[in-house]
């Protein structure tokens, strides 16, 4: 009878998983399907590298695909699992050599999140960028650059990065104003690294105040945390902020309520009226 444990999505816990079950049982086949190139990354770490404070896409790595083999594991990167039958106890798998069934004993899938872009008009335009991924962190830091910038060494990662999405944000026009969507932590960790780079950032959340797991007072203490840093000149790594206008103040910052507390509830109607189609384009 064939058992391995198969897993689906190859990183935080995926590969935590795959790890622990060899650890447990060394003699067991243990089989991962990540349907990208990079594995065991840290999602964490993509706003501040697009801010610069993190050099390079490898240094997000915790676990090379060498290291994850040398632990036993049946790492199988480009290979997307499309189904599951579980009356015969496979997946249904599309690898770089064609579709097969793989058997499994157990099952897990750690196929993780991904940012919600319906039903908003126009979230495929160019320059529409979602925050999940060391791929969608480079085509932004990418689209940063100067077009004069070689944005695919400056990003590193040259072994797993999609070079195509690179190349093509590097080759266009660097932003001067950027539009977030969204006021949870990744939205306003994204808000700091943009106004590091000199951007003029609007920020747009739904709810009643930002990070909203965290209840109001959390809130307004992060929209004043940014706020004092307004007026700090942006740093300048040797990327190519200087055409940017520095130092500007955006709106998450600007807005605020009669006592000249931050209200960064006010975006609500914004967002209801600000990302109607085509409008992205002019974030560029
Ligand atoms: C920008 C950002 C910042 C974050 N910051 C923090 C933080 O500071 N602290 C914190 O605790 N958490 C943070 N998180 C959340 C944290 O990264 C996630 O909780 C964690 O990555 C979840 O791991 P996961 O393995 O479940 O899913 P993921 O990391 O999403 O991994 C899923 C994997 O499955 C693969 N996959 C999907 N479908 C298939 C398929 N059909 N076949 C094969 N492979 C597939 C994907 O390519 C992906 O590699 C952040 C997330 C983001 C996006």
């Amino acid at each position: 009878m064939t058992d391995p444990f198969v897993v689906v999505g190859g990183d935080a816990a995926g590969l935590s998983a795959a790890s622990k079950c060899k650890r447990e049982d060394p003699d067991r086949e243990v089989v991962v399907f990540e349907r990208g190139q990079w594995v065991s990354y840290a999602h964490c770490g993509t706003p501040y590298f697009v801010k610069g404070e993190v050099e390079r896409l490898g240094d997000l790595l915790s676990l090379s695909p060498e290291e994850i083999t040398e632990r036993g594991i049946d790492l199988r990167r480009g290979h997307e699992v499309l189904a599951v039958d579980t009356e015969a106890g496979t997946v249904t798998v599309a690898g770089p050599g064609g579709h097969f069934e793989q058997p499994y004993g157990d099952l897990l899938i750690a196929t993780g999140a991904h940012a919600l872009t319906d039903p908003i008009e126009g979230h495929d335009l160019d320059g529409v960028h979602t925050m999940h991924g060391l791929d969608s962190a480079a085509a932004v830091r990418a689209h940063l650059f100067d077009p004069s910038v070689d944005a695919r060494a400056a990003v590193g990662g040259e072994a797993y990065v999609d070079t195509e999405a690179v190349e093509r944000y590097g080759r266009m026009a660097p932003p001067e104003t950027v539009a977030i969507v969204g006021g949870g932590y990744v939205g306003v960790e994204m808000a700091e690294a943009f106004t590091a780079h000199g951007l003029d950032v609007h920020l747009f959340q739904r709810g009643d105040h930002l990070v909203p797991p965290f209840g109001e007072a959390v809130a307004d203490r992060v929209a004043e945390t940014p706020g004092e840093r307004r007026h700090a000149p942006p740093r300048d790594r040797g990327r190519p902020t200087d055409r940017r206008r520095r130092g500007r103040p955006s709106s998450l910052w600007r807005r605020r309520d009669s006592r000249g507390r931050p209200r960064a509830g006010r975006y609500r109607h914004q967002a209801e009226h600000g990302l109607a189609g085509g409008h992205a384009r002019r974030t560029r």
